[in-house]
């Protein structure tokens, strides 16, 4: 059966995920069209790709920039129309002609073009995980209510996805799972002395062992608040709560995660650590195309091993577990407070092993938030950010 074309916003398209996707769209034009591109400011990126992928709309961050592409795209006869600003960037989510929308926008910026694709009940293809942690009962309802088909991107949920029943959301309480297990590499310092991390570099914090990814995410990966983030992320997509989800740290990135269920069967889905495996299921779910990555070589691996997480090296992932159980603003601030202390790491301003005490202090304080509605939630956000500003100077 060959599926009719399925047009695609892309969120995000300058970035680590929303240039896997286009490499896959890329190899299938006889079923994917980009309706729409967007980035936050890299112009000369977002350029080629309207020239490669004639897309109706791009979208950018400032009018200036936008502007900018606006006169070299015309000049270069590309008839794609160039706007800005975060009204724009839903427009092109809820565009009745828009099938899946791609999001892929880092942070918590993500949020609202986002959730208002699951609003409009698009298929969503969910890589920015800090938009689901942020508002996570409220996007949920929203994919209930709408009938939105959302489908996670991030390896570990597209991999503990593949592992559940194709009917696990009818029904959840039949499939008898006992246990999620998400893997984890550990990053680029599962080994390093204790006493080295004072003084990592945002270079060496990037330099992930088994997948490129973009810097934030990179610096998140060695916190292991990346997998803090996860953990929240699998609870409200597979409605499992904090004591049925464990991490596996698992050095190699071989297994993207397992669903353990309560015959004692554990269903693992492999791959090469190739963001375009999960990116590739999810834009053709529930069929499979050709993603352009090379066959696993069991042979070559040879070993697979697996270690507990040791929670002291990796205090962030312990605050991720506390903020799933204490619920209300908790995982809300968690991130806003991770995403600010990251920007100070990789701006210089803050140390490495301060990024989790700037964290485990806002969660400290932020008693009260309240994450009921979407102006709510901003709120919170932006409370918590004001927060960690402040706990970021008192550690400079
Ligand atoms: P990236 O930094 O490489 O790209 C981010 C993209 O978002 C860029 O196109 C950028 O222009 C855009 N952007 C940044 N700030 C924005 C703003 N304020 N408004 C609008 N657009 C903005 O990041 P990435 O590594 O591609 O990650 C994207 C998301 O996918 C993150 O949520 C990340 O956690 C998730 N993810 C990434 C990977 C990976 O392998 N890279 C794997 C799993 C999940
Ligand atoms: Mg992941």
């Amino acid at each position: 059966m060959t599926s009719s074309v399925q047009r695609i916003t892309v969120l995000g398209a300058t970035g680590s995920i929303g240039m896997s996707t286009l490499d896959v769209v890329a190899r299938h034009p006889e079923r994917f069209e980009i309706f729409a591109l967007t980035a936050q400011r890299q112009v000369d990126r977002l350029f080629e790709q309207c020239l490669q992928f004639a897309p109706r709309y791009a979208v950018l961050g400032e009018e200036s920039t936008a502007a900018t592409l606006r006169g070299r795209l015309r000049e270069a006869g590309c008839r794609t129309e160039v706007f800005s600003g975060l009204h724009a960037l839903t427009e092109v989510c809820v565009d009745p002609e828009v099938d899946a929308v791609m999001a892929a926008i880092v942070g918590a910026a993500g949020l609202q073009p986002t959730l208002a694709a699951a609003q409009a009940g698009k298929k969503v293809l969910l890589a920015n995980k800090e938009a689901l942690v942020l508002s996570g009962a409220l996007f949920m309802e929203a994919v209930r209510a709408s009938g939105a088909r959302l489908l996670p991107i991030d390896s570990e949920h597209n991999a503990v996805f593949q592992a559940l029943p194709g009917d696990f959301d009818r029904n959840p309480a039949a499939a008898g799972v006992r246990r999620i297990l998400l893997t984890a590499s550990g990053g680029p310092f599962r080994e390093a002395a204790l006493a080295d991390l004072e003084a990592v570099t945002p270079e060496q914090a990037c330099a992930h062992p088994n997948w490129v990814m973009g810097r934030k995410i990179s610096v998140d990966s060695a916190t292991m608040m990346n997998k803090g983030l996860e953990v929240i992320e699998a609870h409200w997509l597979f409605g499992a709560p904090a004591e049925r989800i464990e991490v596996v740290v698992h050095p190699q990135s071989v297994i993207h995660s397992m669903v353990e269920y309560v015959d004692g069967s554990v269903l693992a889905q492999l791959g090469n650590p190739d963001m375009r495996t999960p990116i590739a299921h999810a834009l053709a779910w529930p069929e499979r195309i050709e993603a352009g990555v090379r066959s696993l070589d069991l042979f070559e691996i040879a070993r697979l091993t697996f270690e507990r997480p040791d929670f002291e090296r990796f205090p962030c992932l312990a605050l991720a577990y506390q903020a799933l159980r204490s619920e209300g603003a908790a995982p809300a601030v968690l991130n806003a407070a991770n995403e600010e202390a990251v920007a100070a790491f990789l701006d210089g301003r803050l140390g490495y092993r301060r990024i989790a005490e700037v964290i485990a202090a806002c969660l400290e304080r932020a008693h009260g938030l309240s994450v009921d509605s979407l102006e709510a939630i901003i709120a919170a956000d932006a409370r918590a950010r004001e927060m960690a500003r402040e706990e970021i100077r008192t550690r400079q």
